[in-house]
């Protein structure tokens, strides 16, 4: 599932997926820093990252929430995910910091989601993720292959 939005503000300080996300390239697993972020200030090999990191753009990058909500200061990253058929779309909410996932805003911001028709998928930093689907979703093929491999 990709995401073709555009990017509308610039990353700053913020290295928060380079700690979340799974990288096939370096074969980075998710939840630990990647051996060439210098956190807080950027990628070390910036010219020659991979191409996964060069296409990544989170919601916030994409001009969701506020300016104030950057996923380093709020401890959660927000993307969506879309289908190469552009049939499904589900948004997912990444912890970055230890309980971040538990703060009223990310419930919020869920529940905004979920009433738009948007599955949400919660991606603690330690343990399985959690799929809250709005009433009466029926999940296609690809959501069906995410709740299963969970
Ligand atoms: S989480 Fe978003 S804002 Fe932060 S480094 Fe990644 S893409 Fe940039
Ligand atoms: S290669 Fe660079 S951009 Fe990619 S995860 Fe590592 S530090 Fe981040």
């Amino acid at each position: 599932m990709t995401e073709e939005r555009k990017v509308v503000r610039s990353c700053g300080e913020c290295t928060a997926c380079c700690k979340t996300h799974y990288i096939q390239e370096l074969q980075k697993l998710p939840g630990v820093w990647c051996k060439h972020c210098s956190v807080g200030i950027g990628c070390k090999i910036y010219d020659q990252r991979p191409t996964e990191c060069r296409e990544y753009a989170c919601e916030w990058l994409r001009g969701s929430g506020l300016e104030s909500e950057r996923p380093d200061k709020t401890g959660t990253i927000i993307d969506t995910m879309i289908s190469d058929d552009k049939r499904e779309a589900l948004i997912r909410i990444v912890e970055v910091s230890e309980n971040a996932i538990e703060r009223l805003r990310v419930r919020q911001m869920a529940e905004y989601f979920l009433s738009s028709g948007v599955p949400v998928y919660f991606v603690p930093l330690h343990g399985s993720g959690n799929i809250e689907l709005p009433w009466g979703f029926k999940p296609g093929p690809i959501l069906k292959k995410i709740i299963e491999s969970r």
